[in-house]
Order: C-alpha cells, then sequence, then structure tokens
C-alpha cells in the first residue's frame, strides 16, 4: 500500500547532508534560504489575508507570471476561501542570464475582459520592478477595476519602482532558485528556495 505519509525526504533540504538533493542534478547550491515548511506557513498566511481583502462582487482574476510564479501561484490559490478566476501571464525581461535587461516583452494576455474586476498580479520576485511597473498599468488600461500584486519574494532594492500589497518573504541580495525560481531552466522543482 502506498505509504500517504507526508515525505520528510523530499520537502526537507539537502543542507548539512551528505547525501545530495537527486533534483540538483550534480548542481552545487550555496545555501537553504526558506525551507518547504516556512513556506507553506507563509502561503497559508497570505491566503488568508487575500481572502479577507476581497469579496465575492470583486470577481477576483489570480493572474499567475509564468514560469516563476507558477508553484507558489498554484499552492496560493488552493488556501484561498473566495471563488476566484485563474489565468496566466507570460513577460520576459530576464532570458538566461542574471542581469536584468530593462525591457519587458509580453507573449500571454489573458483574454477574458477586466472590466470591473479585481486582478491580483502572482510574482516570484520582485528585484528592480520592472517587470511589473510594466504590467500594472498594461492590466488597468484594460479595464481592471484594481490590480494588486502579490509577490513571493522582495529584494526590497530602494529603486524598486512598483508596490506590492503582499510580500512572502524579504529575500537577500543574491541570486535565488526554486519553489518555481530557475536559472536558466534548472531548479523549478524544488519545494525550497536556495541561493546559488
Ligand atoms: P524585476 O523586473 O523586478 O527586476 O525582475 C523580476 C524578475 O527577475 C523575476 O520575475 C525573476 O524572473 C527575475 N529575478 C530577479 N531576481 C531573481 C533571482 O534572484 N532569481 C531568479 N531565479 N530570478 C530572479
Ligand atoms: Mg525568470
Amino acid at each position: 500500500m502506498t505509504d500517504t505519509r507526508p515525505s520528510e525526504s523530499s520537502d526537507r533540504p539537502p543542507t548539512g547532508s551528505l547525501v545530495p538533493d537527486p533534483r540538483l542534478g550534480g548542481h552545487r547550491i550555496r545555501g537553504v534560504v526558506f525551507d518547504a515548511h516556512q513556506i507553506q506557513a507563509r502561503v497559508r498566511e497570505l491566503a488568508a489575508e487575500i481572502s479577507e481583502a476581497y469579496g465575492t462582487e470583486d470577481r477576483l482574476l489570480v493572474l499567475c507570471l509564468l514560469k516563476g510564479a507558477f508553484l507558489f501561484t498554484s499552492d496560493l490559490v488552493r488556501h484561498i476561501t473566495l471563488p476566484v478566476q485563474l489565468d496566466f501571464m507570460v513577460a520576459a525581461s530576464y532570458g538566461d542570464a542574471k542581469e536584468t535587461s530593462g525591457e519587458v516583452t509580453v507573449r500571454y494576455d489573458p483574454p477574458m475582459d477586466l472590466t470591473g474586476r479585481a486582478v491580483l498580479l502572482v510574482e516570484d520576485i520582485i528585484d528592480t520592478g520592472t517587470t511589473l511597473a510594466a504590467l500594472v498599468p498594461r492590466l488597468v488600461e484594460q479595464g481592471a477595476a484594481r490590480v494588486d500584486v502579490c509577490a513571493l519574494l522582495h529584494k526590497r532594492e530602494p529603486t524598486a519602482v512598483v508596490e506590492a500589497r503582499w510580500v512572502g518573504f524579504d529575500a537577500p541580495n543574491s541570486f535565488l532558485v526554486g519553489y518555481g525560481l530557475d536559472h536558466a531552466e534548472d531548479f523549478r522543482q524544488l519545494p525550497y528556495i536556495a541561493s546559488l
């Protein structure tokens, strides 16, 4: 029979272990910054706050910014107790580089009518804020009654150009991977967030 108990080994980081995490595929990480338990607890808190902040009349549309926010969004919506609709946005500003290019290209927009709706834009991490600063006005132009941002991580750069209503964690100023965040498409599957 399948053992349905939570597996310690799959959501515990490999820190201090002699056995490397096979999901790292031989890559090295510097250290675990937020473990799976911390992340899940924070996601539940954020979902509770979000559920309080909107009403059914807001017709909340949760917009997941692909690809980085895919795990965060899927965990978050499962704990939101309001009816919501879900769609995605694809915007690129980084490519495979660790530095932002400053230019934001939108490759997929939600096709539904946003008129009068509340939109919650879910982002993996805010660094310069360039990505969101380009997307929020675009959604407002499309008729959204209000656009709020929920970011899992925030680097708290003093020059960041966007306000997030909800932030999961303040992030250290290093390059982070895991729980959706990649480096050249690796590491997205990790249930914890690590520094490269
Ligand atoms: P911003 O537009 O705020 O400068 O950058 C936001 C985007 O840059 C994020 O959505 C993410 O794709 C990428 N980014 C910024 N910092 C990091 C990081 O530490 N790790 C990863 N994997 N991506 C990052
Ligand atoms: Mg990215």
